[in-house]
């Protein structure tokens, strides 16, 4: 399967040089001079950018449109502009990006009454838990009030699945989001709890003793964090647990780890024979995040090994000719950001950095040509160039970097 991917031929570890005389600065880098610079010189080049890339997607997914909105989703949509928008407001501080973030997320509030969706990154949540919250950071506590009861108001179909980009998990996840940002109990434990309580009754019902924990989402057991395992462990680790309950997170996650393929890659799905996938939606790359989250929340050696494991089929597999933060190299780049705050290793440092010079230096070249993809919502949060942008912003302070609608 090698034509999934580029092979990685960037060298292990290159260190930094100061920078040379200024003439050399401004001649244009190959890949190797700009992994060799200075990161903080390094960082400031990433951040601009991001920060015309920024301008691009504003252009593209919002300027021609106004507010007439179809694709209101964080996923390929509006909102997913306006999370870019308010991340470039956190790193520069440029009021303006906040101004036309709200009046973004204020179109998509219109343009998702009567979806039935309720996660965070394909539904209303979405939107109601990211306008609250800028609505806080524009100090305007009529329209947070406005948006947390939109919130409270939303009603989960009986026959949601558990995954997280349509499912409960994906919910749950948004409640996450409100309590880090607007205050410890904007949504009670009480609420949350009830959803947990399905959550964790439906993978018992799967689970049957084999794996404590199965999940399935159209007729097909996925392991990876969009539709499957990785995902719903990843946001149950972020609830209040029972004890049995917290074992049998424990348990999943060993089930998994002791089913991984050879190659250390992880199956798409229960039983999958198809070793192929290293994104976030699929494979290593995903589990990689959920092992990483779980080697912290439960201080495990074990979890952290596999963690790392995982990282390193994202290394040498995960140079994919796309782009995005689902299934392209922005989205495997968070693997190591996430192993880097895990461990302060400067290695993991550099990995993140490697990944994202690639992008920078090649991606909107080779996507012209046509040898890399540009994704089906080529300026999308999840599938484009507003992922690679976002990516880039957390560069800045790689220690703070979270995958964005999916870490805290
Ligand atoms: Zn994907």
């Amino acid at each position: 399967m090698a034509d999934r991917f580029f092979p990685n031929d960037m060298p292990d570890f290159i260190p930094e040089t100061p920078l040379e005389e200024p003439s050399a600065e401004r001649a244009g880098y190959s890949l190797t001079k700009l992994l060799s610079l200075p990161y903080k010189t390094l960082s400031e080049r990433l951040q601009q950018a991001a920060l015309d890339l920024k301008e691009t997607v504003v252009r593209e997914t919002w300027g021609s449109n106004g507010e007439r909105v179809k694709d209101y989703t964080l996923y390929t949509g509006a909102l997913g502009t306006a999370f870019l928008l308010f991340k470039a407001y956190q790193v520069t501080n440029n009021k303006n990006d906040l101004d036309l973030c709200s009046e973004i997320v204020k179109a998509c509030d219109s343009a998702s009454r009567g979806s039935r969706r309720v996660t965070f990154i394909c539904g209303q949540a979405g939107v109601y838990a990211l306008g609250a919250v800028v609505a806080k950071h524009c100090g305007d506590q009529q329209l947070c009030d406005h948006y947390l009861t939109e919130f409270e108001q939303i009603k989960l179909p009986k026959d949601l699945p558990d995954e997280l980009l349509y499912g409960r998990s994906g919910f749950l996840w948004a409640c996450s989001f409100l309590n880090k940002n607007i205050g410890k109990k904007t949504i009670s434990s009480t609420k949350m709890r009830a959803v947990v309580d399905e959550v964790i009754k439906n993978g018992w019902q799967l689970g049957r003793g084999r794996c404590p924990l199965m999940y399935e989402w159209h007729g097909k057991r996925y392991w990876g964090d969009a539709h499957g395992l990785a995902g719903i462990l990843h946001v149950l680790m972020d609830m209040e647990l029972k004890r049995d309950e917290v074992e049998d997170v424990k348990g999943t996650l060993q089930y998994m780890i002791k089913n991984r393929f050879p190659s250390g890659n992880y199956p798409s799905s229960e039983g999958s024979e198809s070793d192929c996938l290293v994104q976030w939606c699929h494979g290593a790359s995903g589990v990689a995040l959920t092992l990483a989250k779980a080697a912290k929340v439960f201080g495990s050696e074990e979890f952290l090994r596999a963690a790392v494991d995982a990282g390193e089929v994202v290394w040498n597999r995960g140079l994919l000719k796309r782009v995005g933060l689902c299934h392209g190299i922005s989205g495997n780049t968070y693997v190591f950001f996430s192993l880097y705050r895990l461990t302060g290793k400067v290695e993991f440092l550099y990995r993140a950095k490697a990944f994202a010079c690639f992008l920078n230096d090649r991606a909107q070249v080779l996507i012209s040509e046509g040898i890399m993809h540009g994704g089906d919502r080529p300026y999308s949060l999840f599938e484009g160039l507003g992922g690679m942008a976002y990516l880039f912003l957390d560069l800045i302070e790689p220690s703070e970097a979270r995958f964005p609608g999916y870490e805290l």
